[in-house]
């Protein structure tokens, strides 16, 4: 592929970034376009940041002519489905249902971009971890997480102070040469997605909004995305079921005299109400509705383990209780980790006294060890 670069990049981009990176933004032009094959990743279980970062990503080469798949570790929900378009999904590959076509795409291409995680960890990136580690091509990061593995990227995006991956992806595509800081020129389906992707991470505007969300919103809005399309697909299209299981969970739930809510998710429920994969989106949030409570977690029961989701109000580190309690990490105040059976706890009736026992110490102690 040949692009001619012109580096007549605008002021917007940069008045947020750091200044390095108008480098970068070159760097990354140069070598998007002289890539033969590119393959676009992000984490397990992806939502619609991670979707929405994919899409545009492989929306924006495709329009320059370059070869791009999604190789994804494992399906992305149905409920996200509307996102890709039908003649996409043969573009679309999760490493879940094809390790053999994910691995080709792998050692077909020359460039992984990794959109929306910052760690080849397995429990980042599941079986796409071993992939993505023996990859002989360049890796470029974009993502919006602490802590990135920068030594493993030869080109970086990383900026946790902005709502999401597909918020930096705008700003990215917004400086190239095609774009000009016009983001009515950007490639067909690419605002949609970069829209649809800001929305789900920002919980529709409710948190993780920086000034620069409501340039990226309102840029995209001139653009011609249809905004109200988007909500319609993302919030009222959901089962009647997702409505009955939360109802339960609710009734169930915990408040701890720290101010911690808790839910525990079992498997038996998810197969007595037919849950699938996404469903659950958003269930973590509702808690911190009450005025008393300070942390949400969210237990839900898999094989061997719980994946934990955890959620605070301002002041109370999400981040720092996953990376201590909970074998994970994420952001400031939505964090997500694992609680292992039987090394964390013995069984699935521990789970309860565990939240309580490790909540009790991270609420209780000086704050200022509660904020990373
Ligand atoms: P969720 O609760 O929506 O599954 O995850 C919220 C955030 O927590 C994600 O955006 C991600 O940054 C982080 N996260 C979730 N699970 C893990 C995990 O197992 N390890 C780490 N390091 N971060 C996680
Ligand atoms: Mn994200």
């Amino acid at each position: 592929m040949i692009c001619n670069i012109i580096c007549n990049f605008a002021n917007q981009f940069f008045l947020f970034m750091k200044e390095p990176d108008r480098q970068n933004i070159e760097e990354f032009y140069r070598t998007v376009c002289q890539s033969g094959h590119t393959v676009i990743t992000s984490h397990i279980r992806p939502d619609g940041d991670a979707m929405g970062s994919c899409l545009a990503m492989m929306r924006y080469i495709r329009s320059l002519g370059g070869n791009a798949d999604i190789v994804l570790p494992d399906r992305f929900p149905q409920s996200l489905g509307f996102m890709a378009e039908n003649h996409e999904t043969g573009h679309i590959i999760s490493a879940e249902d094809d390790f053999g076509r994910a691995s080709e795409l792998f050692r077909k291409a020359d460039l992984a971009i990794c959109l929306d995680f910052n760690r080849l960890a397995e429990n980042r990136c599941g079986k796409l971890a071993p992939l993505l580690e023996r990859f002989k091509g360049k890796r470029i990061l974009i993502d919006h997480h602490p802590a990135p593995e920068l030594e493993r990227f030869s080109l970086a995006f990383t900026e946790t102070e902005i709502s999401s991956a597909s918020e930096l992806l705008f700003w990215i595509l917004n400086e190239m040469p095609g774009t000009g800081s016009d983001a009515r020129k950007l490639p067909a389906g690419v605002p949609e997605a970069l829209f649809t992707g800001m929305t789900t991470d920002t919980n529709n505007f409710a948190n993780s909004v920086f000034p620069s969300t409501f340039r990226m919103a309102s840029a995209l809005l001139e653009a011609g995305v249809d905004r109200d399309m988007i909500l319609d697909r993302l919030y009222s299209e959901y089962k009647e079921r997702r409505l009955r299981i939360l109802g339960q969970l609710l009734d169930e739930m915990k408040i701890t005299e720290d101010g911690v809510a808790y839910m525990i998710l079992s498997k038996s429920a998810m197969k007595k109400f037919g849950i699938e994969e996404g469903e659950t989106e958003g269930f973590v949030n509702i808690p911190l509705s009450v005025g008393k409570v300070k942390l949400s977690c969210l237990l839900k029961e898999d094989d061997g383990f719980f994946r934990v989701s955890l959620r605070s109000k301002k002041g109370i580190s999400a981040n720092r209780c996953a990376f201590e309690f909970f074998n994970g990490g994420g952001h400031e105040q939505a964090s997500g980790g694992r609680l292992h059976i039987p090394e964390d706890i013995r069984d699935i009736s521990e789970a309860a006294g565990y939240i309580e026992r490790v909540t009790h110490i991270f609420m209780n102690r000086d704050n200022a060890q509660n904020i990373q």
